[in-house]
């Protein structure tokens, strides 16, 4: 599997053949930014936001500072931000409810989110004001229907109206969100966002209706299924056709012959752990067109 020590090649990656593709890492906050690896990446392809939320709640001021502090850090580099991801497996006290009997079909991600109205407007706002700093975007996780969307999208508008009338500079991210649910990759043509990043843990997970945690199912758990294939490939052919960028934070990305798939069908941007950035690298620079 590589260790997290490789030393990382500098310069951008590059596969075999000379095509550029974007490398960008996911975190779980700022203290992630000091590993020396992390110099190395194109930007943030995903802060997984609800690791903010693991020592308390953090309110609009100390969420703007937090998101201001990894713009400083990525200094003109994109930085996505995905707004709070629970339920299901992650708990939050006081918003995620208890004994389901299906916590992972339950309510969860943006079905909570946009439940707690006021939790996530606070987010919405310190995202808005955070955007005047850099260049940030914004995705929603496990979106199911087109609905979702555009109602996370007018809550931003929302947000957003509000900070005007009280004279706060703010400004509107790009818009996204995150490809995990089968719905969404299979239909992904109804949806408005404005970029789309494939979650391939959870599309994995349910597409093969196989618990991505549990051991006794590891065997058929298997990112690089053609079932799981077909619908990355379809979303990537969709953001070319319509000229909306599309990038991958699943784990696939992070194993050589996952990205060499990945490549194959078209992919350009792929976003992975801090530990596994140099073999992703690598990988891609070992590729050649047609050489899966
Ligand atoms: C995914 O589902 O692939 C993903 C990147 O999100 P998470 O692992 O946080 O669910
Ligand atoms: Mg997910």
């Amino acid at each position: 599997a590589g260790t997290p020590d490789e030393p990382i090649a500098p310069g951008p990656a590059t596969t075999a053949d000379g095509e550029r593709v974007v490398t960008l890492i996911n975190i779980m906050g700022p203290s992630d930014l000091e590993r020396p690896e992390a110099a190395h990446a194109d930007g943030i392809g995903l802060l997984r936001s609800e690791f903010l939320f693991a020592e308390g709640r953090p309110d609009e001021e100390a969420q703007v500072r937090i998101y201001r502090d990894i713009l400083a850090w990525a200094a003109g580099r994109p930085v996505t931000v995905r707004t709070l991801d629970v339920g299901g497996d992650k708990p939050l006290e006081g918003v995620t409810i208890e004994g389901e009997a299906n916590p992972f079909l339950g309510l969860r991600g943006i079905r909570l989110s946009l439940k707690h109205r006021d939790l996530f407007l606070t987010q919405l706002r310190a995202l808005a004001r955070a955007a005047v700093d850099g260049d940030l975007e914004v995705m929603f996780p496990m979106i199911a229907v087109p609905a979702e969307y555009d109602a996370a999208a007018a809550l931003m508008d929302e947000a957003l109206a509000a900070l005007a009338r009280e004279g706060i500079p703010a400004r509107r991210p790009r818009l996204g969100m995150m490809v995990e649910v089968p719905s969404a990759a299979i239909a992904i043509d109804l949806f408005a966002a404005e970029f789309f990043s494939i979650g391939s843990n959870d599309l994995t997970q349910f597409v093969l209706a196989c618990d991505r945690a549990n051991g006794a199912v590891n065997d058929l758990f298997d990112a690089t299924n053609p079932a799981v294939v077909r619908l990355i490939s379809q979303v990537v052919a969709h953001g070319r056709a319509t000229g909306r960028k599309v990038s991958l934070c699943g784990e696939l990305a992070s194993d050589p012959h996952g990205v060499r798939i990945l490549l194959d069908a078209g992919l350009d941007r792929v976003s992975v752990s801090l530990a596994a950035l140099g073999r992703t690298r690598r990988a891609i620079a070992g590729y050649r067109r047609g050489d899966v």
